[in-house]
């Protein structure tokens, strides 16, 4: 990128980051494009995370990097959190790599404000290190987005708590299987209540009685998605995480916080691919005179240029609203307000960030669609997250409706 002037530096600098986060920035931009952006065609193609990556990941702390230093972790803010799914998913802009970090960082996130000390200590530890890695079970097969609607049931039993029911499109299932560790999940405990009815936990993967299959996606390859059934799986009390019959609100804390990453992925996706493309156009020639020179090629290059540059702001506002939320400690409306700054990066990156992979194929022309160039698998990946991981785009909008038109004009009350 030494030949692209201003815009490179403004994509590294512009966004007002702290001296400390921009530092870790530039370190970690260095640890991905050494370690990640190398393999990332071939995890794809074997559709296999590289084990030796995710090792090398946890050793540099880049693994549930929120966790904080009494667990065995960094400690890092939001915002550094969202600088990392950013530059993971510039490196590899399948997202593979950038789902398996944002998941992990997300949810253990959700774990060390809610979970219990003694699931922390038994659980964080390992997620800190690399040595095992955390999910999200939420979905179930007759519908992801109604989860006051889910059927998942869980229950107390003799001073153990027993948990049945099905989860679908889970992602990390054969990572987790292999490396160790589970998922923060829902379950309905008091049926007749709805969302007030229902309890968060945490499932370990390895329990009698759970049992899984993998589904075969268009996208991030390197990485399993799949089904969970859980067939009285018996878990001890202590992997309640928050209040009996409060989870629902818990989930959708860890929901908005989630989002942020997402967001934040499919911006460094979109940063990766757009670069690949500014490369070729300045070398291509057509008639004489590269490809770049041409503004039926410049323009639309500019347009998402500036559709990026107006959704990292989006996502970075929203991983500035987290860190306010939990340092300042916020009430209900605070936190419907971060809900909101997700929502809002959730709603426009992933959509855009498709857009703009897909205008930098057209612009490359028939070597874009070959899978020599990478932009395919960021096309492909990036499509995930407007498909439905973390919640589909319309659900973003009845979030933001909610909260600009009010309660009263809300489908889902
Ligand atoms: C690659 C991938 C990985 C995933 N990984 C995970 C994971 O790790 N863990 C997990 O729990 N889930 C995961 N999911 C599932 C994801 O969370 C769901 O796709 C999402 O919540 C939507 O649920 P659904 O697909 O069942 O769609 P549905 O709930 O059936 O909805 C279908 C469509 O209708 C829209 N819709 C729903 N209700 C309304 C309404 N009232 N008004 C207007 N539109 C509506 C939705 O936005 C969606 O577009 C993953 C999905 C993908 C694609």
């Amino acid at each position: 990128m030494s030949s692209a002037g201003a815009a490179a530096g403004w994509m590294a600098t512009d966004f007002n980051l702290t001296a400390e986060q921009e530092g870790f920035k530039k370190a970690v931009r260095e640890f991905c494009q050494k370690e990640i952006a190398p393999r990332a065609r071939a995890m794809d193609t074997k559709r296999e995370l590289d084990e030796a990556l995710i090792d090398k990941m946890g050793d540099q702390e880049l693994l549930g990097i929120c966790i904080p230093p009494e667990y065995g972790g960094p400690g890092a803010d939001y915002v550094s959190a969202a600088i990392v799914a950013e530059e993971v998913a510039r490196a590899d802009v399948s997202c593979s790599t950038a789902v398996m970090y944002l998941v992990d960082t997300g949810w253990s996130f959700l774990l060390s404000k809610h979970g219990s000390n003694q699931l922390k200590e038994e659980v964080l530890p390992k997620v800190a290190k690399g040595k095992s890695l955390l999910g999200i079970l939420s979905t179930e097969p007759q519908g992801g987005s109604d989860v006051a609607g889910f059927k998942t049931k869980i229950t107390r039993e003799g001073g153990k708590l027993v948990v049945n029911g099905q989860k679908s499109y889970i992602s990390l299932i054969r990572e987790i299987s292999r490396r160790g560790g589970g998922y923060f999940t829902l379950g309905t405990s008091e049926p007749s209540l709805g969302a007030k009815g229902m309890t968060a936990f945490y499932m370990p993967l390895d329990r009698p009685g759970v049992s899984t299959n993998l589904v075969e996606d268009m996208g991030r390859m390197a990485l399993s998605t799949g089904n969970i059934d859980m067939k009285r799986v018996e878990i001890p009390e202590h992997y309640v995480v928050g209040e009996w019959n409060k989870g629902f609100y818990v989930g959708m804390e860890g929901f908005q916080a989630a989002r942020v990453l997402v967001s934040a992925a499919c911006i460094g996706c979109w940063e990766g691919v757009l670069e690949m493309g500014m490369n070729y156009i300045k070398e291509r020639e057509t008639f004489g005179h590269p490809l770049a020179m041409n503004q039926g090629i410049q323009f639309p290059l500019v347009d998402s240029y500036a559709a990026l540059e107006a959704d990292k702001l989006l996502v970075y506002r929203a991983a500035w609203a987290v860190d306010e939320f939990y340092r300042k400690g916020g009430n209900k409306q605070d936190s419907r307000r971060v809900a909101m700054l997700a929502a809002l990066a959730k709603l426009k990156a992933p959509v855009d960030a498709f857009q703009g992979c897909s205008s930098v194929m057209d612009m490359m022309g028939a070597y874009g669609y070959t899978t020599k160039c990478d932009v395919e698998m960021g096309l492909r990946g990036v499509k995930s997250y407007s498909a439905g991981a973390e919640g589909g785009q319309n659900i973003m909008r009845t979030i933001i409706g909610r909260e600009i038109l009010g309660d009263e004009y809300s489908p889902n009350r």
